[in-house]
Parts: C-alpha cells; structure tokens; sequence
C-alpha cells in the first residue's frame, strides 16, 4: 500500500513537473523578434580636420604651463565649464567637435585658428574674463549697504558688520539663490555667502594677520570694498585655491549652475576663485 502510494505520489510529482515546466514562473521573458543594428564606430567615422587638435587639447588640459598672479599654472582643465560657457559649447573638451567650435572662436579673436587651446588662446580666454569683472571699485558707502540676516551666511555667527552687502547686489542674490533652489533643490550650505563686504581696515587687518598670503581675497584694491562682490559657497574648502579644492569645487552642481546662469542675474565669475561673483549691473 506505501509502495503504491509512493509510486502515485512520484507519477503525479513527474506529471506536474513536466507539465509545469512550460508555464514555469522562472522562465525568461520572450525576446522581442529584433535583429541586432550594427552601429558605426564612432572612432573611425568622425575623424575630421581637428582630430590632431582634440589629441593636442587632451594633452594640454592637464599639462599646459602657463602663470597667473605670478603663480605657475599647470592645465585648463579647471576652466573646461567655464570655457565652454564662453564659446557657447556642449561639447567635451577633448572632443573634435570642440576643437572645430574653438577654431571658429579663434578666428574671431585673430588667434591661429587650430582648434589647439594652447597658451595664447588660453590667455585671450583669461583677459576677456578678466574683462567682465566689476571695474568700478570705489568703497561703497553706508547709505549703500545693508545688513544681510545671519541665516544667509555661511557661518551664521558672523558679526553684523561683515554681513553687510551693497543693496542691489543683494537683491539680485536673493533672486538668484531662490532660481537656484527651484532648479536644484534643497541645496543646504551651498550658495550661502561666505564673504561679502569688506572694509578698508578689515582688509588691512586680514593682511596683516597673513603678511604672506598673495591670494586675490587679500588684494590691496579688493572688489569686497564695494559690497558688490560675494564669495558663496560652491563646496570644498570655501576659500582655497588649491588646485585639488578647486576641483572639487567646479564639479559641485552649485557651481555649474552658477556658470550657467549667474550672468541672467548680473552676476559674473572671477575665473580663478570658483566661489568669487561680482554683480555687474
Ligand atoms: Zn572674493
């Protein structure tokens, strides 16, 4: 009697497996009835003119020497967003087709028109940024400026009188900050600021505390006297010009939005410090 029962139970469990094996829930999904499409190799196909250049480009973006503020520079690559911005591109800078948008670029300038962004092309760049900055740098006066609530800051315990912003200039942030965060979301301490007005004796007081430092943030003629430059915090380091803080500080989606859309708001880049805008308007 067990050995019939166990003989029915190993037919039915035999029937049902192989029965079941069809309709299994295991069995993968039915392939839809498409060849594969050959794609063409992007490499071999889009071989232009500029290719040298895009080899020369991706050489230079990490080895080009060249100085600024008396300081030997190593690479552009810093700048990729930034140049990008400028020549109106999308394009990877190691790219043909940025070495070909480059070389339109250079043309207009009077620049060799290769596609190669060496040290002439790479200065051009830097004095038409240069050129955009704030040049009115008179002191602002009291009437000018108002007190910015501490929660704007980045450290909110800073004393009332270096919160103090040229009025319009803080009028622009604040609409700029809030396009900010609708595009980006909360975005914590990014884009508060980290500086703003500076007077007259604060700056001399910071050099002297750092008779060494050479850094721009301690210029003798500092566009912070005008209450219309604002540092804000775009990641890293707040305020270091390391190559590797900065790095980290162009790639942060704060600053790439800043690049992108500041100037929409009166606000314009100083190249070598991710975190430094002045308003323009
Ligand atoms: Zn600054």
């Amino acid at each position: 009697m067990k050995k019939l029962m166990l003989l029915v139970v190993v037919v039915v469990c035999v029937f049902v497996a192989l029965g079941q094996t069809p309709r299994s829930k295991n069995e993968p999904p039915v392939k839809p009835m498409v060849s594969v499409i050959p794609t063409a190799n992007a490499a071999t196909t889009t071989s232009t003119a500029f290719t040298a250049a895009a080899s020369s480009n991706a050489n230079l973006r990490n080895e080009l020497t060249w100085t600024f503020g008396g300081k030997a520079q190593r690479g552009w690559y810093l700048y990729d967003l930034l140049i990008n911005q400028t020549l109106d591109s999308r394009d990877d800078t190691i790219t043909d087709s940025f070495a070909t948008t480059l070389a339109t670029w250079q043309k207009k300038q009077g620049l060799a028109s290769n596609g190669v962004l060496n040290e002439d092309s790479l200065m051009s760049l830097v004095s038409q940024w240069q050129n955009n900055r704030l040049k009115d740098r008179t002191p602002a006066t009291a009437d000018q400026l108002i007190t910015a609530p501490p929660s704007d800051f980045y450290d909110p315990s800073r004393a009332p009188e270096l919160r103090q912003v040229e009025r319009n200039t803080y009028e622009a942030y604040k609409r700029m900050l809030a396009a900010a965060t609708s595009d980006l979301g909360t975005s914590g301490d990014y884009l508060k600021i980290v500086s703003a007005f500076r007077s007259r004796e604060y700056q001399d007081e910071l050099r002297r505390k750092s008779p060494n430092a050479g850094s721009a943030g301690l210029a003798v003629n500092s566009p912070h006297f005008t209450g219309r430059a604002l540092d804000l915090y775009v990641g890293g380091s707040p305020v270091d010009t390391r190559d590797e803080n900065r790095a980290i500080q162009v790639n942060t989606p704060a600053y790439r939005w800043l690049v992108r859309n500041a100037e929409r708001f009166g606000f314009r880049p100083y190249f070598y410090e991710p975190w430094h805008w002045e308003y323009v308007k």
